[in-house]
């Protein structure tokens, strides 16, 4: 594998020598060790718009915006003039307060599918509670998931996982009672023959399938014309609950996620990241008839002591209702062609195969001859030219997700200098490949 020689630079380096000792991989999160690309994480002190502050004063344009939440940018004045006004009355108070219910209301506006939210505190909590209300509304145990897809590190969901599980090497992680996987069905995205095999075995005990409607925790997929909805056919066929897992996704590729943008009605949705504004947030919508199966109303129990946090929703609902305000889609749109064409025309005039799968404001590189439609054909994809690629990137003041299967994400603040600098440096990069 690719080693860079260095990348980190004084503070940086103190700073990560100093972590190491005192937590595991010097990281609370693994993708962010670089384990996959080589060399040493820099550490952030400041963010604004499209740039990051490294310890050591650098500035870099980020494409990561804090692996998605930060649409507006990083350090956005109206998220936090938010906080900063909700902080004036208390940072939490364990009854219900007037911010979450403003928080329901925007999300039911917004999210096609949804009738009733529950707030949680990370995706993890959303995609984890949503499988336990599909099991608890059905009385099913099995569940369907395709493989590369991510959803957290919920047990029974860490099966052929993507994003750290897959690019550190263990997509099955130690500490799971291989009972829980055995609930597990794990298919491969977009094939509709081994969905409707699936159903004729097992079509009376499967509870639900949890998808990532466009997955981007393997690089980024898109689904074959007609396979979302083949999901919801056989779902509907089946009494089995269909969860789109929109953590991602959800107010990024449009303002109701990629339930409005492909008009699919799942039964549950998993929301987090954007929906904090750069505070931890998850939540947890569907259907009213199965959301009122959770306590108080139902017997599938889930709660959170920290869960509908004035400030978090405070930061929440100020990002959402800046994008209905701003409506920024069509920009992202442009943005996101404009870097995937820079990047494929540096490719082809270097006569390096290189797809770019792209959706509004994500998209990913694969080095590979072509299109990638499964997990088997993203990890088939040379994952040396992205790690070169990142490290070229980083050190020209460009900075990439720190693995080849993870999605880059762009923000309205890439608009104009940061974007055409980024392509620059990107198509640079690949010219020395
Ligand atoms: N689902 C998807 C699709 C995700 O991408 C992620 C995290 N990247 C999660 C769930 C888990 O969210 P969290 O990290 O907030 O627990």
């Amino acid at each position: 594998n690719f080693q860079p020689a260095t990348n980190t630079h004084p503070p940086s380096k103190d700073l990560f020598e100093r972590a190491q000792q005192l937590m595991p991989g010097g990281v609370n999160s693994p993708v962010r060790a670089f384990r996959s690309v080589g060399g040493a994480p820099f550490f952030t002190k400041s963010a604004k718009g499209a740039h990051l502050t490294t310890a050591d004063d650098r500035e870099l344009i980020d494409f990561v915006c804090t692996w998605g939440p930060a649409i507006h940018g990083h350090n956005d004045p109206d998220i936090r003039e938010a906080v900063a006004a909700a902080l004036e009355n208390g940072t939490s108070f364990g009854t219900p307060n007037p911010y979450e219910v403003e928080m329901a209301e925007l999300i039911v506006e917004l999210v096609p599918s949804v009738e009733k939210v529950r707030m949680c505190n990370s995706g993890t909590e959303a995609t984890m509670s949503a499988i336990r209300l599909a099991r608890g509304y059905t009385g099913r145990s099995k569940i369907i998931k395709f493989a590369g897809c991510y959803h957290g590190h919920v047990d029974s969901l860490l099966v052929k996982a993507g994003s750290g599980a897959l690019t550190l090497g263990n997509p099955d992680s130690a500490g799971i009672p291989a009972g829980f996987a055995a609930e597990t069905i794990v298919l491969d995205y977009n094939d509709v023959d081994g969905l409707e095999k699936a159903f004729a075995e097992h079509g009376e005990d499967i509870a639900a399938i949890i998808v990532e409607p466009y997955p981007a925790n393997c690089g980024l997929i898109l689904p074959d014309e007609g396979y979302l909805e083949s999901l919801r056919t056989l779902c509907t066929g089946n009494g089995t609950v269909l969860i789109f897992d929109e953590v991602m996704t959800g107010f990024r590729v449009a303002l109701g996620g990629v339930q409005e943008r492909v008009g699919i009605t799942p039964d549950l949705t998993a929301m987090g990241k954007i929906i904090g504004g750069g505070l931890p947030v998850g939540a947890l919508g569907g259907k009213t008839e199965i959301m009122d199966h959770l306590a108080p109303l139902g017997p599938v129990y889930q709660a959170g002591t920290l869960s509908g946090n004035p400030l978090a929703m405070a930061a929440g609902i100020a990002s959402l209702k800046k994008l209905k305000a701003t409506n920024p889609y069509a920009t992202l749109e442009k943005l996101g062609a404009q870097i995937r064409d820079a990047l494929l025309d540096a490719a082809k005039a270097k006569g390096i195969a290189l797809q770019i799968p792209q959706v509004g404001s994500m998209f990913s590189l694969f080095f590979n001859e072509a299109p990638v439609r499964d997990f088997n054909d993203a990890t088939g994809s040379t994952t040396d030219h992205f790690s070169k690629l990142f490290h070229y990137a980083l050190d020209h003041g460009v900075y990439l997700p720190p693995s080849a299967y993870e999605t880059c994400f762009l923000c309205s603040a890439h608009d104009g200098e940061a974007i055409e600098q980024a392509a620059e440096v990107l198509a640079a990069g690949i010219k020395k490949l």
